[in-house]
């Protein structure tokens, strides 16, 4: 009975340390896959920025050809448009995206910024 009861606790422990080892393997290729802000105006790529490499702070001022400015803010893993001349400022109030799939609009001008996920495939490839 009571090697039955460690045969168990060890078993309890392995499985323990399988499920402990698969969430931080998985952990780290979700921290291994890229987030890249993609910046279009009209349709067009103006700016990609990979937001897992971003250390500091930076601001982005892109003009339209009428004068108009959006002012961008990226920071690590999120990006925002901080200040624009747009008539209500959707895109400001829209405040910060951090997750792939996510997007801010900026009708009057047509900026389109939106964050494409990839998924870091060196772990299959083996070339790390
Ligand atoms: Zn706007």
């Amino acid at each position: 009975m009571k090697k039955g009861d460690k045969i168990v606790g060890i078993v309890l422990l392995v499985i323990v340390v399988i499920a402990l080892g698969a969430t931080s393997i998985y952990k780290a290729s979700i921290k291994g896959s890229a987030n890249i802000a993609v910046i279009k105006r009209e349709g067009k790529v103006i700016k990609t920025i990979d937001l897992n490499k971003v250390v500091k702070p930076e601001e982005f001022t892109f003009k339209t050809a009428n004068g108009h400015f959006n002012t961008i803010l990226v920071n690590h893993n999120s990006i925002s448009i901080k200040d624009a001349d747009c008539p209500h400022k959707e895109c400001v109030k829209s405040g910060v995206i951090s997750k792939p799939g996510e997007m801010i609009v900026c009708l009057p001008f047509k900026l389109i910024i939106n964050i494409n996920g990839q998924k870091n495939n060196g772990i299959d490839a083996g070339t790390f």
